[in-house]
């Protein structure tokens, strides 16, 4: 056997088989290329579902990581870190918010802030009001709270109750507005729904919201994990609507691949988790602090939040050209470098994405219908072109 097939035969044997992954192992990434264990390269346009935002193997974040490792690693939240204060002052600038938690995923950062939200106002003396108004087709992570907010069945399905949270219609004011009381703590908002195909707000829906939160004094929580980082063309996807936010989650692309979540709220809300009433372990280690402090400097010093936008008007402009011309796609969405496009029905999606894959281009499927287009920001236009054609080819051969 060779070692990748030996590999893979230990995976069947002993991984527990909750994904669905092709027997291929991967290797080595630098920049938005990657290589299996046999050497095949593939083009990276999905960056590790939004994460990898300056490529792999960034020399910086590379640097930080080491540097940090063989300083302090961890200490559990019992004394400050330099790394972790750099960061909170860092992420508050740039979110105008007032404080921050860090956690380690963005499951975790939305049951962070749904726990914000429900404790604020226990403490204000509304013991009754914890609801949580959230979308149909959202996703918001799959740990149980996070799951009971997620509005696609497929996702909580066969995992008993869970409660708390009323579902309505994505852009659909009316039924907000219906749906809203005085048990409602929140609403919670995917600025774009990713995992629901990329789908952004309609233009005027997250306006509606903060000023239904302001007329019944809930919060508006808006989850940014997946969009944060500059991945629409501006740091937060909110920032669009001009709409701020009581609170806001971050993770993904946070640490650059290392994995770290964020909640970040306005000062007001700075007492609804007091000492002991929520932590993490690892939240905020030094480790994942100096990786996310490298990440932003990088986004900063390349101009990535910038180019997410250029780029992503670029890349926009291209896929429309594939909508054109290829009769099974039907629609290009997207804002930035999150962009899908969407297919016919009829067509086999996961097939799709596997056959792009033996092409050497690597995308996911987002929604039952839509191949979403995630790459790094910093991917180099020889790349992005690259992984193009092949799309463009891999599509226009659905039918032959
Ligand atoms: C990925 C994602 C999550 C969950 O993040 P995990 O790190 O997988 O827990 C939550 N919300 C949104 C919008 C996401 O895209």
């Amino acid at each position: 056997m060779t070692d990748t097939e030996h590999l893979v035969a230990l995976a069947e044997q002993h991984l527990y088989p909750n994904y669905r992954q092709p027997p291929l192992v991967m290797a080595r990434g630098k920049g938005s290329i990657l290589w299996d264990t046999e050497g095949r390269r593939y083009i990276d346009l999905y960056a590790g579902i939004a994460v990898s935002a300056i490529g792999h193997a960034h020399p910086k974040l590379v640097e930080a990581l080491s540097r940090q490792a063989a300083l302090l690693m961890h200490q559990a939240n019992y004394y400050l870190s330099e790394p972790n204060i750099l960061l909170a002052d860092d992420l508050c600038k740039r979110t105008r918010m007032g404080r921050a938690f860090f956690c380690n995923s963005g499951a975790e950062a939305n049951e962070a802030m749904l726990k914000l939200a429900r404790r604020h106002f226990f403490d204000r003396g509304e013991k009754q009001r914890f609801q949580v108004v959230a979308f149909d087709n959202s996703f918001h992570g799959r740990t149980l709270g996070a799951l009971a907010a997620t509005g696609q069945k497929k996702y909580s399905d066969g995992f008993g109750p869970t409660g708390g949270v009323t579902h309505v219609p994505f852009g659909d004011v009316a039924a907000v507005k219906q749906a809203m009381g005085p048990e409602v703590a929140a609403i919670l908002v995917e600025p774009v729904q990713g995992e629901g195909g990329v789908l952004p707000a309609p233009d005027g829906f997250l306006p509606a919201l903060r000023q239904l939160c302001d007329d019944s004094g809930a919060l508006l929580l808006v989850d940014e994990v997946q969009t944060g980082m500059g991945r629409t063309g501006r740091f937060l996807a909110v920032e669009h609507s001009g709409v701020r936010p009581d609170a806001l989650s971050m993770a993904k692309a946070l640490g650059g691949g290392f994995p770290i979540g964020a909640m970040l709220c306005t000062e007001e809300l700075a007492k609804a988790l007091p000492p002991g009433s929520h932590g993490s372990t690892y939240g905020g280690n030094p480790l994942a602090s100096a990786a996310a402090l490298a990440t932003l400097s990088v986004l900063d010093e390349e101009d990535l939040v910038q180019r997410s936008q250029k780029l992503g008007e670029d890349l926009a402009a291209r896929l429309e050209r594939i909508v054109e011309r290829e009769s099974h796609v039907v629609e290009r969405r997207g804002m930035g470098l999150m962009q899908a496009l969407v297919l016919e029905d009829a067509v086999d999606l996961p097939g799709l994405v596997a056959r792009l894959r033996e092409a050497g281009v690597l995308v996911t499927a987002a929604g039952g219908c839509a191949i979403r287009l995630t790459p790094a920001l910093n991917i180099g236009h020889e790349e992005l072109e690259e992984g193009l054609q092949l799309l463009e080819q891999v599509i226009g051969d659905i039918d032959r």
